[in-house]
């Protein structure tokens, strides 16, 4: 019978994490961070991408050994929207791995354990969400790297990694993660019947996007320099400062157009409006107003 299921799944370790997801976004980059185990690897075998995060960390993505049978030149077919990281304590906390098979000790796993990883990063790969990168732990941080794809998220352009000082070339800026909604009150009259308090009607308040207070991101020397001199305290006050102000109520809060289905991870500077285009570039996050 053909066998189908993976045999063996090898990891490789990223140190300093940094480093390696610079690495990993450009191939042309002289760091070289990879550890990794020897012993019989074949084209085609699964490769998982530990970093040295705070805790560690665990690639969503899986490489593929290349016809040069080395771990540390895997192929990595690059996902939309870009790999995410899982932290590895937590999932071998969750996944049942016998003693001798546990990923955050062993260069390769074998059989069951080798499937078993395998099918847990494929699924978080499609729970890549926003909130991923939130919070200030370095695994949320290489996040943020990663999700950039080597592009500044101030300027929208590439950021030069292809040279040893890559690493101070990609300034990343974490931000708190936004506190749950206020659970909304419970009242109950005189016969116990209960309802929810509503604060009032606002038509237009419907029209409006919810904008976060910051965004994560990464920022390419030149934006540092320009957020820096400019005072700009948030990431979002950056972006948002780049765009016309409303001629409408004067709020600094203008997104602009976004025409077709994007799926996901739409920065709040930019108003997804479908696939019909019209001829207004800008909306206003504050007063709905188009121009
Ligand atoms: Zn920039
Ligand atoms: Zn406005």
């Amino acid at each position: 019978m053909e066998q189908t299921t993976t045999e063996r799944l090898h990891i490789v370790e990223g140190t300093d994490w940094k480093d390696a997801a610079i690495a990993l976004m450009e191939s042309r980059c002289p760091y070289r961070p990879w550890r990794y185990g020897f012993g019989e690897m074949r084209e085609g075998d699964p490769v998982a991408v530990v970093l040295n995060t705070d805790p560690p960390s665990i690639m969503t993505t899986l490489g593929r050994i290349g016809i040069d049978g080395r771990s540390d030149r895997a192929v990595i077919e690059w996902p939309y929207p870009g790999p995410t990281l899982l932290d590895l304590t937590t999932l071998t906390a969750v996944v049942n791995f016998p003693h001798d098979q546990d990923p955050r000790n062993v260069w390769m796993l074998r059989g069951d354990a080798a499937i078993r990883l395998e099918l847990t990063l494929k699924e978080a790969e499609y729970r890549n969400d926003s909130s991923m990168r939130y919070g200030h732990s370095s695994v949320a941080a290489a996040r943020i790297l990663l999700h950039s794809e080597g592009r500044c998220t101030g300027c929208d352009s590439g950021i030069d990694l292809t040279w040893w000082d890559a690493r101070d070339h990609a300034h990343i800026r974490t931000v708190d993660a936004p506190l749950r909604h206020p659970s909304e009150v419970l009242i109950q009259d005189k016969k116990g019947w209960a309802s929810y308090v509503e604060g009032p009607f606002n038509p237009k308040s419907w029209l409006l996007p919810e904008l976060p207070s910051d965004w994560p991101g990464v920022l390419c020397p030149r934006c540092v320099t320009r957020m820096e001199e400019d005072g700009h305290a948030t990431l979002l006050d950056f972006r948002f400062s780049q765009h016309p102000k409303c001629p409408n109520c004067g709020a600094g809060r203008t997104q602009r157009a976004l025409y077709g289905m994007p799926a996901m991870h739409i920065p709040p500077w930019r108003d997804v409006r479908g696939c019909c285009v019209m001829p207004e570039t800008w909306t206003c996050a504050a007063c709905a107003h188009r121009w």
